[in-house]
């Protein structure tokens, strides 16, 4: 693609970095057929290769964004499969988070719409909160229809039970040691919005390690990977986020070393593995950043790498459960990992089966639901439809959103891959799974 910004335009690194992402799309359109919203809208505006052109416009002219502009960008789900999809390599992630920031930056949205961005930038990266706003969301839950908008979206999505409230590690401590020998030291993102909503997988991740030879330490001082700021155009609240992360990591790694950073939310793991990139500029974190990313591994890629078939390593026989895997984008096209959870799941007896175009977004991608209910809606029921012709007993995913997602309709139990690998090698049944017959 050509491209006219000025010679002052790129002397500016990041629009050196635009202009070069730009320039390799040659227009051919060939990420548009795997591109959800196009698929669903049917607007080239709505495409990988239309929303390209839109912010190649916004950057040149170096402007504030159109409506138009905000309209199909934010409608960009960054699900990343037309990166997949892309035979010249065009890296559409940087290209879209950098807009994102330019329209953050320049753009004045209405007051509702600007109230609720931020409340969401402010709570969601912080546990606590999260937790006092899901235990609001439960109490309201009843009352959902009568809440207008965003707010009656938010107690939907709420789980229902109140399980969550029992406090389970990593809350309870930081530290938990390999059982036998130990192989490998490895810290573990304990994360912001997935211990409130879904502790179980922090649980059954860290057993599943201990258990595997590994020590696993959960520093305090990491939290929120900044990925949910991030794709809010956010900039300064994601980096801060990830600043502590690279901190509190560097700092284990400098003191008894660490062999991993084990993720099991798998948006965070694209964003972490990113943290390189998002730190290019800054020459005091700069190699600290690209560090960390070189050490982070989602928690079925690191299972897979070290321990292959780890059904053949226990006595524990799984009952033949049928599962549905749900390929998360982050995880599938975000870290290109598709292989490895099903054969992990395989190897410990499941029956897995994939949905037809198991690589289209199931609508949940970070705020998305909340922030574009209609068409997360319209995406939901549509892998809830190609789930459905599989015949599960029970969904899988590797990532906590489209666990929320699935499970605000779905009429099977869904869990995280690693709670069925932690069952199956001699962990506890998954709470989600009393009312499945085995
Ligand atoms: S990230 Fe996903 S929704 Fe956005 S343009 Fe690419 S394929 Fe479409
Ligand atoms: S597939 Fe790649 S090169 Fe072709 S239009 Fe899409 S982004 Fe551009």
């Amino acid at each position: 693609m050509q491209t006219h910004f000025t010679p002052g335009q790129l002397a500016d690194p990041a629009i050196g970095e635009a202009n070069s992402i730009l320039r390799a799309c040659v227009h051919c359109g060939l990420c548009t057929s795997t591109c959800p919203t196009y698929r669903l809208l049917g607007d080239e505006l709505d495409s990988p290769r239309g929303r390209i052109y839109l912010m190649k416009e916004m950057l040149e002219q170096d402007r504030p964004p159109s409506p138009t502009d905000v309209r199909h960008i934010d409608r960009c789900l960054s699900c990343l499969s037309c990166m997949t999809a892309c035979p010249a390599g065009v890296h559409y992630m940087h290209l879209v988070d950098h807009a994102r920031s330019h329209i953050e930056k320049t753009h004045r949205r209405p007051l509702v719409e600007r109230v609720i961005r931020d409340l969401l930038g402010r709570i969601l990266p912080y546990p606590d909160k999260v937790r006092w706003v899901l235990e609001a969301a439960r109490l309201a839950r009843p009352f959902a229809a009568l809440f207008p908008g965003t707010l009656g979206r938010l107690t939907n999505l709420a789980p229902a039970s109140q399980k969550n409230k029992v406090v389970t590690p990593p809350d309870a401590k930081s530290f938990y040691p390999a059982e036998g020998e130990r192989k490998f030291r490895v810290a573990l993102l304990a994360g912001c919005v997935q211990p409130g909503i879904a502790p179980q997988i922090n649980a059954a991740s860290i057993r599943v390690l201990t258990r595997h030879g590994c020590e696993v330490v959960v520093p305090p001082e990491a939290g929120c990977c900044g990925a949910l700021t991030h794709h809010l155009g956010q900039e300064a609240r994601a980096t801060s986020a990830a600043a502590a992360n690279i901190r509190a990591w560097m700092s284990l790694l400098e003191g008894e070393g660490l062999d991993a950073i084990i993720v099991n939310a798998s948006g965070c793991g694209t964003m972490i593995k990113d943290y390189g990139h998002l730190f290019r500029f800054d020459t005091e974190l700069m190699e600290s950043a690209k560090t960390i990313a070189s050490l982070a591994r989602d928690i079925s890629e690191f299972l897979s790498e070290n321990f292959g078939d780890i059904g053949a390593t226990t006595d524990k026989t799984s009952p033949p459960l049928r599962v549905a895997y749900q390929s998360a984008c982050s995880l599938r096209h975000g870290q290109k990992i598709q292989r490895e959870p099903v054969a992990l799941l395989q190897s410990c007896g499941f029956e897995v089966t994939e949905p037809r175009d198991s690589h289209l977004c199931c609508g949940s991608a970070g705020t998305y639901n909340i922030l574009q209910p209609d068409i997360a809606d319209r995406l939901r029921d549509d892998k809830i439809d190609a789930l459905a012709r599989t015949g599960p007993q029970v969904i899988a995913s590797g990532n906590v959103g489209c666990m929320v997602q699935l499970a605000s309709v779905a009429p099977w139990p869904v869990v995280h891959t690693v709670e069925l690998l932690d069952w199956a090698t001699g962990g506890p049944r998954p709470e989600a799974l009393s009312g499945v017959t085995t």
